[in-house]
């Protein structure tokens, strides 16, 4: 259906058909008949990318009043760029409307500035909740001729932690207001917001619930933990035109992938929350931009940034959340484009899949890791597709040809293409030579792990023993000690198990109330780490991490919390202190250019595990 026959008026056609709109997509074709006509309250479905913010945005434009200069419209979104994005393209589309204005305001930016403009009058805000928050509680905004609260995105909003400001700005605003929200997906907490805030909503849903994009293919990858990397970088040389996020879980793992991908030639770089708001950007804008074709992110990170074309999304470690892995997957096949969602997982994560199959309701494909061999064949045939593609300047050739051919004219067609194609190739034949099959067989792992009852050579290791002549360990803290029965063979037994890996070395053990340090092979000490996510013991969280000098001020958040145990049972973040204002100033403090020390990937970074502040649906 076109704009014209939804019924959208002149000036906002105009300003779409410059945008190159043609079609409204489908949740704009549901929504605005419904949101052009009446004023009701609304609970919209829908992924991201499939056209949300013009499916509000246009119908709000057109109905808000411009012979005064209230504020009419608030939309709340989850983060900055969100926040940005959806008030550009909200001026966008009014730009032929006169006396429409649009601001956006958010946390980590001056307020004062953002009080200003509020000063002079704004038809529609776009912002996140701990700024809007903020500002109602300076009185620094008038809401109180507010006809429409836009809520997008609103299962990342609680996600996030903002369901105290969303309440706190809900309750301020007239009871007269309507309420639209948008959402990807509808846990349990956007189901409550809507009962409480919503009479009557208008249900509609694009795609099914919770479900990912039809546009999506999926697909898993079976290796062992430790070949995590090498099979990203498989991938990654299958497709030499890859334009992917590399999903982390930890901002820590984040960094090391990325510095792994740079130090091996790739075009990466990483997005998390240790970068300063200056670096973030600067990051997005050059991934944007296609100046960077990998781009390694945590889950929080990435939620600011829109692209329309990924080829893939690669979740190098699936969320601990079911339903991120839909806001992940949902990041590729947008805009009508098709889109491949890969996850590459070791054997004890195939649960996982299923778990998701069940909640996005579509099968995953099994793929193979491409052995050296595949890899080689198609990086030459996309050079060979290069060669073909070139475009040649022929007045600049033309002058030094006839010099070329005369150097070349002792070789034949097919030498020359032998030469000329190894130019490049060699760099891959020689890094694919004798590479081993990285695919696990399934059935194979299975049975080597039921006969191999021998708990190999690390029985014999005993407390305080040093096996490494030399000493290149690295000393990982665990949160678990004495109280948890804790003796130097289960800490073994635990790596042995977790790992899958019966012969990485280790050193000396040093077993504490509440918490053990253990000397591992450096090189093995990651692959530890990795092994330790997610795991618990009698229902707690068993984490092990980089240990830190003593009375070093950057010791790990498990290291102090253990050693407070006992004192203190709630480690968790106190929740406002994650309003979106602060995080952006907090997070400018803490940051250093991390980029700048990727030279020791083991180096102590604060872990991101903290980055989520709320327990949603496990698998
Ligand atoms: P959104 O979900 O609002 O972030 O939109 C995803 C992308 O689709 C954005 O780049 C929009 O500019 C674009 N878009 C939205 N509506 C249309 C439309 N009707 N035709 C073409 N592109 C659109």
């Amino acid at each position: 259906m076109t704009f014209k026959e939804l019924g959208i008026s002149p000036q906002i056609l105009k300003a779409i058909e410059e945008l190159g709109f043609e079609k409204a997509m489908p949740v704009q074709e549901e929504t605005l008949p419904i949101l052009l006509e009446q004023d009701v309250n609304l609970v919209a479905l829908a992924q991201t990318g499939t056209g949300k913010t013009a499916a509000f945005g246009l119908p709000m434009i057109q109905k808000m009043n411009y012979s005064n200069n209230d504020t009419e419209v608030l939309v709340l979104c989850p983060t900055r760029e969100l926040c940005i994005q959806i008030a550009n393209d909200c001026k966008n589309y009014s730009k032929y409307v006169d006396g429409c204005s649009v601001l956006p305001v958010y946390g980590g930016a001056s307020i004062d500035v953002q009080i200003r403009a509020l000063k002079k009058g704004v038809k529609m805000i776009v912002a996140t909740p701990g700024r809007m928050n903020d500002l109602i509680l300076r009185k620094k905004v008038d809401i109180s001729k507010i006809k429409y609260v836009v809520l997008d995105e609103a299962d990342e909003m609680l996600d996030m932690g903002f369901k105290d400001d969303l309440d706190n700005i809900l309750d301020a605003t007239p009871s007269s207001r309507h309420t639209l929200l948008f959402s990807a997906t509808m846990p349990k907490e956007v189901e409550n917001i809507a009962k409480n805030y919503m009479s009557d909503p208008i249900k509609v849903q694009i795609g099914i619930r919770n479900q990912g994009s039809d546009n999506v293919s999926h697909f898993y990858y079976l290796v062992h933990a430790k070949d995590r990397y090498l099979a990203l970088k498989r991938i990654a040389d299958y497709y030499p035109d890859i334009y992917a996020i590399i999903f982390c879980r930890t901002k820590i793992e984040t960094q090391e992938v990325s510095d792994m991908l740079i130090k091996d030639g790739y075009n990466a770089d990483s997005l998390h929350g240790d970068l300063s708001q200056a670096q973030r950007d600067h990051v997005m804008n050059r991934f944007r931009l296609k100046n960077i074709q990998m781009l390694v992110a945590t889950d929080v990170a990435a939620r600011g940034l829109d692209v329309n074309d990924l080829t893939h999304v690669i979740n190098y470690n699936l969320p601990d959340e079911l339903e991120q892995y839909v806001h992940r997957s949902g990041r590729t096949g947008r805009a009508d484009k098709m889109g491949i969602s890969i996850a590459i997982i070791n054997l004890k994560e195939k649960y996982k899949i299923r778990n998701i199959e069940q909640q996005i309701k579509k099968a995953f494909s099994k793929a193979k890791i491409p052995t050296g061999k595949e890899v080689c064949k198609k990086q030459l045939f996309n050079m060979i597709d290069k060669v073909e593609n070139v475009d040649v300047n022929y007045s600049e050739i033309e002058n030094f040809l006839p010099d070329i051919l005369k150097k070349l004219e002792w070789m034949d067609k097919e030498e020359l293409i032998r030469k000329f194609v190894s130019l490049e190739f060699n760099r891959f034949l020689e890094y694919y030579r004798g590479a081993p099959d990285l695919n696990v067989d399934e059935n194979a792992s299975l049975k080597s792990r039921d006969s191999n009852g021998d708990r190999g050579k690390r029985g014999s290791h005993s407390k305080g023993e040093r096996t490494n002549k030399e000493g290149n360990f690295v000393r990982l803290f665990i949160n678990l000690g004495h109280r948890d029965k804790i003796v130097p063979q289960r800490l073994i037994g635990m790596i042995n198990d977790y790992t899958h890996d019966r012969n990485i070395e280790i050193g000396r053990i040093d077993i504490m109330d509440n918490f053990s340090y253990i000397d591992v092979i450096a090189d093995k000490a990651q692959d530890v780490i990795n092994a330790f996510e997610g795991r618990s013991v009698k229902g707690r969280r068993v984490s092990a991490e980089i240990a830190q000098q003593k009375g070093s001020s950057s010791r790990g958040r498990g290291e102090k919390r253990e050693e407070r145990r006992g004192e203190r049972n709630n480690s968790r973040r106190d929740s406002s202190s994650r309003r979106d204002n602060q995080r952006g100033d907090r997070a400018k403090d803490r940051t250093k250019d991390r980029r700048g020390d990727s030279s020791n990937g083991f180096q102590r970074r604060e872990r991101g595990d903290g980055e989520k502040r709320q327990q949603r649906k496990r698998y």
